[in-house]
């Protein structure tokens, strides 16, 4: 049988980053072994769920890389893909079990249940202990309650058992026979539950494989009970890691940015977050860090994840970024690292050359693009810097003498109409510091680098006066 895995989100937010993860698995797991991955929405809590998320999700997914075979808007031989429109069949199969004498209407009202929640626990019982008023009533008697309108959710009558399976992850996982009770499984306003329609999706779309966060592990105990009301077989089941912050919690919005949306908005590149979060849970068999997925496909098996939390750490994603930026061809570079810069920054009106040669130098420097700027300034900066070592090489006595004749030299070049001050120039401006000012050392080249950049410090003079404009140069030396 052929590897079916979905990923099933809640449309009640944007896609968190914990999300984009285990979509991820899904669709390395379906791509390793020539399966198929699904895309399934889950929006039966219809007050939290909104169309403009799962737009906002699809759209995620797509820049994550994360392609799926079936799903709403794409098609497939199970839809529809929406759990919302499949309530029919989730009816038809609630009645199905109630007939069958696997679940019951109950009629608890929210008071009643309140109060045999309250009385369980002050007995130092479990809450749901007592839900179970309605789990004998006669048949018949219940029927003519429930025809006759009277509120009521159906709940599953359960055969209070120890469930055993064995998660690919976590190994042999047992449940206590009064885990859970008699839950519901339909609610009074006619939607399903979560467990009970991602079972029965799970089952009708012939899923083999259930991969999701170890958030999930307690609602499996409920989801083996309906398989096994139903006599369907359960798909195999992973339950991931959790990603935590620093302090060791789930991740949530108080660690910073948890959505995939703001990595995308601060230019993160998708493969380098999708790099990073395969890695939060899973590991390469050689311990390779730095990847894209198509080369990680033969290599993705589930017996590589591990069990415990995984920390998310931003600067760890940075790195990611830096490397996977420089991996990219200089076309590719300049077409991810431009638009990153401001409409008015001096880069744009450079010409392609000159952004190519930058970027190359430039992309050594950084790991994300936020840091681009600053760097540029030694190209454009016409404003001199005030830290104490800048003072300081200002105030040896070979500075002035250096700028005296850097700034004729640079005259001299831009009357001729040249645009940068070349690398040959520069060096002939080297050596006749060197050779005639008799100028050495540090005093020649931090005094060069002050009067040509306003800087003490930064990187290679030999390539950023090259790339320096001569109306920056012009403006810095006063000309
Ligand atoms: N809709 C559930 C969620 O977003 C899916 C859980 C599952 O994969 O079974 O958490």
């Amino acid at each position: 049988m052929s590897v079916r895995v979905r990923f099933a989100p809640s449309p009640t937010g944007l896609l968190h980053i914990g999300g984009a993860r285990t979509a991820l698995y899904c669709h390395l797991f379906a791509k390793a072994n020539g399966g198929s991955f699904i895309l399934r929405i889950e929006d039966t809590d219809l007050e939290r769920s909104k169309r403009e998320y799962e737009e906002a999700m699809v759209e995620d997914l797509k820049w994550c890389g994360l392609e799926w075979h079936e799903g709403p808007g794409k098609g497939g031989d199970f839809g529809p893909y929406r759990q919302s429109e499949r309530t029919e069949i989730y009816k038809g199969l609630a009645e199905q079990l109630v007939s069958e004498g696997k679940a019951y209407p109950c009629f608890l009202t929210n008071d009643e249940l309140e109060e045999l929640t309250e009385k369980a626990k002050s007995e130092n019982k479990a809450p749901h202990i007592y839900h179970d008023k309605y789990r004998d009533l006669d048949p018949a008697e219940a029927q003519k309650r429930v025809a006759a309108g009277e509120t009521h959710v159906i709940r599953f009558k359960n055969p209070n058992k120890k469930v055993t399976f064995t998660d690919l992850v976590r190994g042999e996982v047992t449940f206590p026979e009064d885990m859970v009770g008699d839950f519901v499984i339909m609610r009074s306003n006619g939607m399903p539950v979560y467990n009970f329609c991602c079972v029965i999706d799970d089952w009708k779309m012939e899923m083999t494989h259930v991969m999701r966060a170890e958030e999930h592990l307690n609602n499996t105990v409920r989801q083996l009970l309906i398989y096994e009301a139903f006599g369907a077989k359960a798909p195999e089941f992973a339950h991931c890691s959790l990603l935590v912050g620093e302090d060791r919690q789930k991740l949530s919005k108080r660690h910073g940015a948890t959505s995939v949306v703001q990595y995308k908005d601060q230019h993160f590149l998708p493969q380098a977050l999708m790099n990073y979060l395969c890695l939060l849970g899973w590991s390469h068999p050689e311990e390779k860090d730095i990847w894209d997925l198509d080369e990680i496909v033969s290599l993705f098996d589930l017996t590589r994840f591990s069990k415990s939390p995984a920390l998310y750490d931003i600067e760890k994603l940075k790195h990611f970024n830096g490397e996977h930026m420089r991996r990219l061809s200089t076309k590719d570079l300049v077409s991810y690292l431009k638009p990153t810069l401001s409409e008015n920054h001096p880069f744009h009106s450079q010409s392609e050359q000159w952004q190519e040669t930058c970027l190359e130098f430039f992309k050594e420097k950084i790991n994300t693009p936020q840091e681009l700027p600053e760097h540029l300034d030694v190209l454009f900066s016409t404003t001199p810097s005030e830290s104490e070592e800048s003072k300081e090489v200002a105030s040896w006595e070979t500075t002035p003498q250096i700028k005296e004749y850097v700034t004729s030299e640079v005259k001299r070049l831009a009357d001729e109409g040249a645009e940068f001050v070349s690398v040959e120039a520069f060096n002939e401006m080297t050596n006749h510091c060197k050779k005639e000012l008799k100028i050495k050392g540090k005093f020649l080249f931090k005094g060069l680098r002050l009067a040509l950049t306003g800087m003490a410090e930064g990187p290679d003079l030999k390539v950023v006066i090259p790339l320096t404009p001569m109306a920056v140069m012009k403006s810095r030396l006063a000309l």
